[in-house]
């Protein structure tokens, strides 16, 4: 056996490992608790999470256990939320996107109520999934939110009273209206103007003798520990865009002769700050760029395609365990393992801080991950396999996204 080179430092063992046990860690306390606070912020609103945002059953089961229903967006979601115990009534069908056999097979799962928003749609619902009840999707801007999901979603107040009108003509319950302000929804702004457009719509439905028993707020409430593409820390400002929720309920209850009741969708809002990934670096570089400027490049074991798919808009907080504050940092843009260029954050444009002794296989935590996660990850792109997702309790300190000192 030869003795290793003089020069050459032998890698700690845990350098060579490191990178195998990556995974994203959810703390179910902190997801309980944003579930709880959210309840007392809007005393009545009927909770129901949309699963794409994180479909890890242990999440499910726990918001379930503590009373909250699903927004499912296909039968296969629909089977996942049932799985959790939840009483199939606290299930709906959310996507106005649906083939006659998805609507035939909610309905055999015993979901009797669907969203929608045009009349092809109700027509196929009154045949697959007769005396349904269903909702009509309003159409808004998307203004102000980092993911707008404007256009291929929802109609214009006149249309849905025609949708809504089909739907009663086709022996359905013409239920509610639905919106959804687009996801990580910046501004109180886009909540009122929603809310102008469901008083409207509520109004000229009433003229035409339709009175909805709810109003679907939707998703898009923000996470609180996101950076933008610099790094800056974004501070949605929730407690206002709360206030306007409880204002534009109150609002629409006053317009209605019937009682109305008010259902949240929220994704984000209650598991992107209860998820980190662990993570480890790949290698830290200099290198001049083709401006002839030298930058450093920070590449880590996770990225676009592995759990960080959002990393084109958002940027997360690090934390590396072993480094602190005080130490040499170098601004460095930040970018997962892949060979494709998208995989980096901020379009790999906008250096951050890091330490400037990282080494390959240093842990790295990426804080604030939780939300489109595990269902954005590709299977195997570059031989990248999927981080597993994992559940624990009592790592709240870690994942608190307004504590400051992490490491
Ligand atoms: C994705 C989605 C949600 C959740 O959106 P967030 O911005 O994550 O809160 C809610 N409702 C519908 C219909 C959706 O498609």
């Amino acid at each position: 056996m030869s003795a290793p080179h003089p020069t050459a430092p032998r890698p700690a063992a845990r350098h060579l490992t490191a990178s195998t046990d990556d995974r994203i860690v959810y703390d179910l306390t902190g997801v309980e608790r944003q579930y709880d606070s959210l309840r007392a912020e809007l005393p009545g609103a009927d909770i129901r999470f949309a699963l794409k945002a994180c479909p890890v059953d242990e999440v499910l089961r726990c918001l379930a256990a503590r009373g909250a229903g699903f927004d499912a967006a296909s039968p296969a979601e629909i089977a996942q939320a049932l799985r959790t115990g939840v009483p199939v009534d606290r299930v709906h069908y959310g996507n106005t996107v649906k083939s006659d056999h998805d609507i035939a097979a909610a309905h055999r799962l015993g979901v009797r109520t669907f969203a929608t928003d045009s009349a092809e749609d109700v027509t196929a619902i009154a045949r697959y999934a007769p005396g349904a009840r269903v909702f009509c999707r309003l159409a808004t801007s998307g203004e102000g939110a980092l993911w707008g999901l404007n256009r291929k979603f929802g109609c214009a107040p006149g249309d849905a009273v025609r949708v809504l009108a089909t739907a009663r003509a086709a022996a359905l319950t013409p239920a509610g209206l639905s919106v959804h302000v687009g996801s990580q929804q910046m501004t109180g702004e886009a909540w009122q103007q929603a809310f102008d457009t469901l008083a409207g719509t509520l109004t000229e439905l009433a003229a035409h003798g339709i009175v909805p028993d709810h109003v679907n707020l939707g998703g898009g409430l923000p996470a609180l520990g996101y950076r933008d593409r610099r790094g800056n820390a974004l501070e949605p400002p929730l407690d206002k865009i709360l206030t306007v929720l409880r204002e534009g309920v109150e609002r629409l209850r006053g317009l209605t002769p019937a009682p109305l009741d008010v259902v949240l969708e929220p994704g984000r809002h209650l598991v992107a700050d209860h998820g980190v990934v662990h993570a480890h670096v790949s290698r830290l570089t200099r290198r001049r760029q083709p401006d002839g400027t030298c930058a450093h490049w920070l590449y880590l074991s996770c990225g676009k395609y592995n759990g960080l798919y959002e990393m084109d808009q958002v940027t997360h907080r690090f934390v590396f365990p072993g480094r602190s504050e005080t130490e040499d940092h170098v601004p460095a843009i930040v970018a997962g393992p892949t060979c494709d260029s998208d995989d980096a954050y901020g379009g790999g444009r906008h250096p951050v801080r890091v330490p400037r002794a990282l080494a390959s296989g240093d842990p790295v935590r990426i804080l604030s991950a939780g939300a489109y996660a595990t269902s954005y990850m590709t299977q195997g792109f570059n031989g990248i396999h999927p981080l597993p997702a994992v559940c624990t309790r009592g790592t709240a300190g870690l994942t608190d996204p307004r504590r400051t000192a992490l490491t």
